[in-house]
């Protein structure tokens, strides 16, 4: 056992963000127990795994032995109560702040005063987070901090690390090890709307909208000047597709409400494609259109 003192990490949401993450810590030796209140979510959880790690055995990347006893560490609780006996729960459920907290008040209760409570939240409030755990169990708050990974989880070197109000710097110093030990480099992040991440991000994205709107240039232009002119891997108007255009829009509202200004609302253009239903990669339809394989 390391520093940090953690061997079994409790994941909660096994959807795109809580499947790699649970991924990464089985791959990095840890015991990970998923759950998930919706059943399809653990049958596409556990397929995805299944072909994700047969896939780095086929190029050698793992032998399949390796890949074998990474799955046997990988186990599917039936209730958040089996999640009591982990020394850290990393929550990824929606990104909406009614559901965290009635996870995190819920987590106060199942959990001991030794486990860490994270969430991978990319906007919400890990004070307010933290205040819907302490409801439950006085002191919950001060071991409730965010852990913000990036998709894909395997991929993404980053975890930004948003200390709440109440974090204690003890909780802060194991995260920040825990993050190590997955194979990431963790970066320290205080609780404001957006964080560090999406609110340098989220802004710029808007933006891309705005002059896609005002017919500056093409989607397609935007993209290529971005990319060719700033070295960015993806284009803006890309990369909001694979982040899901919802999500963009909803964190341009967490910004506007958080930093109390209205500059950061959603471009109307974004707020049109959500309501079209034109999401991104998830509905294969957004500012590009990927129906065609
Ligand atoms: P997702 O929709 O793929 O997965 C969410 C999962 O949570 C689903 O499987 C759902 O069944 C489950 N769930 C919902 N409510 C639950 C509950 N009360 N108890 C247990 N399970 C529940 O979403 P995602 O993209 O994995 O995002 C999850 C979180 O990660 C969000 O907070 C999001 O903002 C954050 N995040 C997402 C990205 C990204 O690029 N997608 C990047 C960083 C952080």
């Amino acid at each position: 056992m390391t520093e940090h003192g953690i061997t079994r990490v409790g994941v909660i949401g096994a959807g795109q963000m809580g499947g790699g993450i649970a991924q990464i810590a089985a791959t990095s030796g840890f015991q990970a127990i998923l759950y998930d209140e919706h059943g399809g979510a653990v049958d596409r959880c556990k397929a995805t795994h299944d072909k994700l790690l047969s896939r780095a055995d086929e190029k050698g990347k793992i032998s399949a032995e390796d890949a074998e006893a990474t799955k046997a560490r990988i186990t599917f609780a039936e209730d958040l109560n089996e999640l009591g006996d982990t020394q850290i729960v990393i929550e990824a459920v929606v990104e909406d702040a009614g559901v965290k907290c009635e996870v995190f008040n819920q987590l106060a209760r199942v959990t001991g005063e030794g486990t860490i409570l994270a969430s991978n939240t990319s906007s919400i409030s890990i004070t307010e987070i933290g205040a819907a755990a302490d409801a439950a169990h006085a002191g919950a708050a001060r071991r409730t901090i965010g852990m913000h990974f990036f998709y894909p989880v395997p991929v993404m070197q980053l975890v930004e690390v948003i200390n709440g109000l109440a974090t204690a710097p003890e909780v802060t110093g194991r995260v920040i090890e825990l993050a190590g030990s997955m194979g990431k480099t963790a970066v320290p992040a205080n609780d404001q709307a957006g964080f560090v991440s999406n609110r340098v991000l989220m802004p710029m994205i808007n933006e891309a909208f705005y002059a896609w709107m005002a017919g500056v240039a093409e989607p397609e232009h935007i993209d290529s000047i971005m990319k060719l002119g700033c070295n960015f891997p993806m284009g803006p108007l890309r990369l909001a597709d694979f982040i899901g255009l919802d999500t963009c829009a909803h964190i341009m509202d967490v910004l506007a409400e958080g930093l109390n200004s209205e500059r950061y609302r959603p471009c109307p253009k974004l707020r049109q494609l959500v309501t079209a239903g034109r999401l991104g990669n998830k509905t294969r339809w957004g500012v590009f259109d990927y129906r065609e394989g």
